[in-house]
Order: C-alpha cells, then sequence, then structure tokens
C-alpha cells in the first residue's frame, strides 16, 4: 500500500469544509464537497484507496448512501470489480433485506437488494464518507452478512474519533480510517 504521509494527510484534511450547526445546533458538519471539486486531493485520496485495497482481491465494493456512493463507485471502477448500493428504506425497487438502527431520536433502517452480490461468499469491502457513532455502518456491516458475504473490511475517509464508533463496527470486521478526527 502507498501511504499517505502527514503532509498529505494535512493537505486531504485542509480540503474538508467544517460546517458549524448543520444539519442542526452543535454538529458541525464535515463537508468533503469541498474535497471532490479540489482535482489534486480527490485523485491523491483515489489513488491511495486504490494501492490499498488492490492487493485484497475483492469483488464488490458497498458504498452507504449517499456520499459513500461517491467514494465506493470511484474506488469500484479503479478496482476493476462491481458496485452495490446500501439505501434508506424504501429506495431500492426490487427485492431488499434490511437492517433497523437507532438514533439520537428514533429508529433508521438501511436496505439492500437480495441478489446484490450475484451470489454469496464474496468478498466485500463497505464504505462511507464518514463514521461518527458507528450505528449507521454497524447496521450496513450486518446487512453484508446477512446476505452471506464476506465482509472484509470496512473504510471510511473521516473518522470521528471522539465518539468511538470504530469500537462497535469493530466488533463485526477490520477497520480501516483514513483521516482521523480525534
Ligand atoms: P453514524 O451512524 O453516527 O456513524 O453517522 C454516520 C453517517 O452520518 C454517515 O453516513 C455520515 O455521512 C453522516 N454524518 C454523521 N455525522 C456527520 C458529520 N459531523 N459530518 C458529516 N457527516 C456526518
Amino acid at each position: 500500500m502507498k501511504e499517505l504521509t502527514p503532509e498529505q494527510k494535512r493537505f486531504l484534511l485542509s480540503t474538508i469544509r467544517d460546517v458549524p450547526d448543520f444539519p442542526k445546533p452543535g454538529i458541525i458538519f464535515k463537508d468533503i464537497t469541498t474535497l471532490l471539486n479540489n482535482a489534486e486531493a480527490f485523485t491523491l485520496l483515489m489513488e491511495h484507496l486504490q494501492s490499498r485495497y488492490e492487493p485484497m482481491h475483492l469483488d464488490f465494493v458497498a458504498g452507504i448512501e449517499s456520499r459513500g456512493f461517491i467514494f465506493g463507485a470511484a474506488l469500484a471502477t479503479r478496482l476493476g470489480i462491481g458496485f452495490v448500493p446500501i439505501r434508506k428504506k424504501g429506495k431500492l425497487p426490487y427485492t431488499t433485506v434490511s437492517e433497523k438502527y437507532t438514533l439520537e431520536y428514533g429508529v433508521d433502517e438501511i436496505e439492500i437488494h437480495i441478489d446484490a452480490f450475484r451470489g454469496k461468499h464474496k468478498r466485500v469491502l463497505l464504505i462511507d464518507d464518514l463514521i461518527a457513532t458507528g450505528g449507521t455502518a454497524e447496521a450496513a456491516a450486518k446487512l453484508i452478512k446477512k446476505v452471506e458475504q464476506e465482509l472484509v473490511e470496512a473504510c471510511f475517509i473521516i473518522e470521528l474519533g471522539f465518539l468511538q464508533g470504530k469500537q462497535r463496527v469493530q466488533k463485526l470486521c477490520p477497520v480501516y480510517s483514513v483521516l482521523e478526527i480525534a
């Protein structure tokens, strides 16, 4: 794997915009649109992910709606493999398998097509832009296992370390975060 240097990590972090009080007071939203529209940053990130995952001989990248789709689909084409969307309830048109998870207030649900991986025991990477409490990624990881696939790793561009979401997901599979915010 081509490791990112501390300087490259600082550069990537500098391209992510903090938006205070979005979507509600007290949340600092990590806006990755300013990484995506910076060709040098987006390319550096995708080259790094490609070099990490090429040796792992994956069959699919599964991305979590919606920003996980951007990084997941870009990575899948770089690796020459298929992409699978994990979506919020009610968005996928065919037969689905679903998993509920708790939010700060209430419950949410994500789904995957029952035949998304075109067979069983495929080597799957789960990806999202950010891990906060880990609730979304934990549900997505459970979903991939529910449809009998081999979950090789869960990857996040940004980890909010202080929320300790990684510990939750690590119970299900290895976790890799490109950039950690302590
Ligand atoms: P969680 O389930 O708490 O780990 O939340 C992760 C999901 O919510 C990911 O899909 C993120 O895109 C989104 N998310 C949570 N917190 C933030 C934040 N501070 N900035 C940007 N996205 C966030």
